[in-house]
Order: C-alpha cells, then structure tokens, then sequence
C-alpha cells in the first residue's frame, strides 16, 4: 500500500522518521510531499495514493476526487474541519483524527498566553495573578482535561461546560460542572474555548454570550477561529474597554483586533500543537492508525461513521 503524508507544514524530522517506521515497518510504502506551495502538486501526488496523512492540509472534494485508490485520510491531530468528511464517506474513504495526541502542548500553551495576558504583556505595570481566579473550560474533551489539571497547579477554581460530557464525569476530575455555556460566561473571570468547529459552535461565541462576562473577563482561544463572530466580538470590545481577547488563531480581523492594545493578543501562527512531542506522537499515531486500518480493519478514530 503507498501511504502518502501529504504536509503544507511538514513534520518535524524525528517525527517523519518515526512515521517511516511503523509504515515501512508493516511492508507499506512511504511517500512524502512537504511544503507543497500549489495544491496541483497536491492533486498529482494523491492520485496512487491508499492512504493519506495531512496535518491543516486542505482535502477537498477535488482531492478525493483525484485519489482514485484512496481508502482512508488521518489528520495527525484533532479537529478535523479541513476534510470534506461527508463527501469522503459518499466516497467509501474512512476519514480518522488522531484524538489525544496534541492536547498537553495545547493545554501549556494555554497557560503561556494567560500568564502573559494577566501582566500586561510584559509591559512593565502590574497585572495580577491566576491563583484563586475562576477558569472556564468550555469543552470537556482532551485539551479541555489537560487545561483542567494544569490550572488546579495554578491555584485556579476550575468550572467547565460540555454539550455531551456528562456533569458526574466532569466533578469527578474535581472540576464545577456548569449548566449551559451561558453559566460558564457568567461565573467565570477567565473563559478557555476547546469546542470543535461545527455547524452548532460556528461563530457561537458571540455578543450577547460573552457580554455577559464580569468587569475584566478575559476569552482565551486555542480552538478554532471559526466558533468567533469576530464582528460581534469586535463591537463588544469596543463597547467594553475591560475585556481581553487572546487567541492562539489569528483572526480575519486581525487589524481590527489589533486597535485595542493592551487587550488582544494573536500568536503570529498557531502554536498549539507546535511541540516535539505532539509532532512525534500525532504523527506516529496517525501511522499506527493506518496499519490498524490496513492489517485488522480497525476504525477505532473513524469521525465519518
Ligand atoms: P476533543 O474531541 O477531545 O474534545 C472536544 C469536546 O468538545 C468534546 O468533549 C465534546 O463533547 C465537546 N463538544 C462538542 N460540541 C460541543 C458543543 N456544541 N458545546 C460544548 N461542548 C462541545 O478535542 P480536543 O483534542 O480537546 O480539541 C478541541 C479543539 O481544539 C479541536 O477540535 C481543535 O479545533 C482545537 N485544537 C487546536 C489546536 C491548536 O493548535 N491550537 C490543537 C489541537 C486542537
């Protein structure tokens, strides 16, 4: 089987060479496009392609279409809206995440930017601290946990709210469960966002939600630009000259972000994941999952069920 890894932004080194040796391993084929700056290259280098690793790689339906002998694509790492996953599935392609994999990486970044937010952006006056603040983790899925542990190290009370994580799983990590998104916004001195984007949680962060913050509320996103209503928020902002917005993805309105100074901040490429070890074990992961696949028919991380 030729396994394709198809990456705009390759892996790190050590992890490529981890993800040759599971394939290589179980008798397979490994064939690399990195840096690939036209998706024709893209296009060409799918069409023998079994399978397919991609990282923010694009795989369109003009993708799918292309890789004739394809039979399933893994995202090494979570979220999975860069795949058409419903046309992947009209086309019998299993499409897989590699669940877990990224989380702690995304979690320290949290803490990164928070510390950095709550002093000002190192800007010589005094800010305050996170112990004793109130943390809300907004999903309760693996990034969210990771969270939820660190900021018990920071001091912090730590409430969360899941659409489907029940509340019994949440309090037994020693975490307040919420009832809504509404509650969360409203308790919380500190809103952390880990939802998915999905056609309920797109541009879901909005005015009315997050207006209902205390004086001095910071939002805080290493999920996905997409669950802002950035022209919401953008007018809040203007309206409410004492909350922060720090985001780990930079948002099309950065510019516009970007006039309340001392209030946003935007990493210059998202971050999250942009560890060693999340390289190496999304990676190695989404090799192991191919095998899986390939050897046993395993479909443990299908998300196009
Ligand atoms: P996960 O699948 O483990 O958890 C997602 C959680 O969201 C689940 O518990 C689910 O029940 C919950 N959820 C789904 N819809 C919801 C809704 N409408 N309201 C409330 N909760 C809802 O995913 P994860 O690994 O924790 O990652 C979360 C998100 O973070 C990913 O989808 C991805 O978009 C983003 N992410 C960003 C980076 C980065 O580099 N900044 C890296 C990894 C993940």
């Amino acid at each position: 089987m030729k396994v394709l890894v198809a990456t705009e932004k390759p892996f790190a080194p050590v992890a490529v060479e981890g993800i040759r040796k599971e394939i290589e391993g179980a008798g397979n084929e490994l064939v690399l496009l990195e840096k690939y700056t036209d998706v024709a290259q893209l296009l060409a280098a799918v069409k023998d392609a079994d399978a397919l690793i991609v990282r923010s790689d694009k795989v369109t339906p003009a993708v799918l279409d292309a890789a004739a002998n394809l039979k399933i694509v893994v995202r090494a790492g979570a979220g999975y809206d860069n795949i058409d996953t419903e046309y992947a599935k009209g086309k019998g392609v299993v499409v897989e995440n590699t669940p877990g994999q990224n989380s702690n990486a995304v979690a320290e970044l949290v803490f990164g930017l928070l510390v950095y937010a709550v002093r000002n952006f190192y800007n010589g006056k005094a800010g305050t601290e996170l112990k004793g603040k109130k943390l809300g983790i907004l999903a309760f899925g693996n990034v969210g946990r990771n969270v939820a542990r660190i900021a018990k190290g920071f001091g912090m009370d730590v409430y969360a709210y899941d659409a489907f994580c029940p509340k019994d799983v949440i309090e037994e990590s020693g975490v307040h469960a919420v009832g809504s998104q509404d509650d969360l916004f409203k308790e919380c001195d500190i809103v952390s966002l880990h939802i998915p984007a999905t056609a309920e949680t797109r541009q879901s962060i909005n005015y009315a939600l997050v207006g209902q913050m205390k004086k001095g509320g910071i939002v805080i996103n290493t999920a996905r630009k997409e669950v802002v209503n950035e022209p919401e928020l953008l007018k809040l902002m203007s309206e409410r000259e004492d909350l922060k917005y720090i985001t780990d993805i930079k948002p099309d309105a950065d510019a516009d972000f970007a006039k309340f100074e001392g209030r946003y901040f935007s990493t210059p490429k998202k971050m999250g994941a942009q560890t060693a070890e999340a390289n190496i074990n999304a990676g190695i992961a989404a090799a192991k999952q191919i095998n899986a696949y390939f050897n046993e028919g395993c479909t443990k991380f299908q998300v196009n069920k």
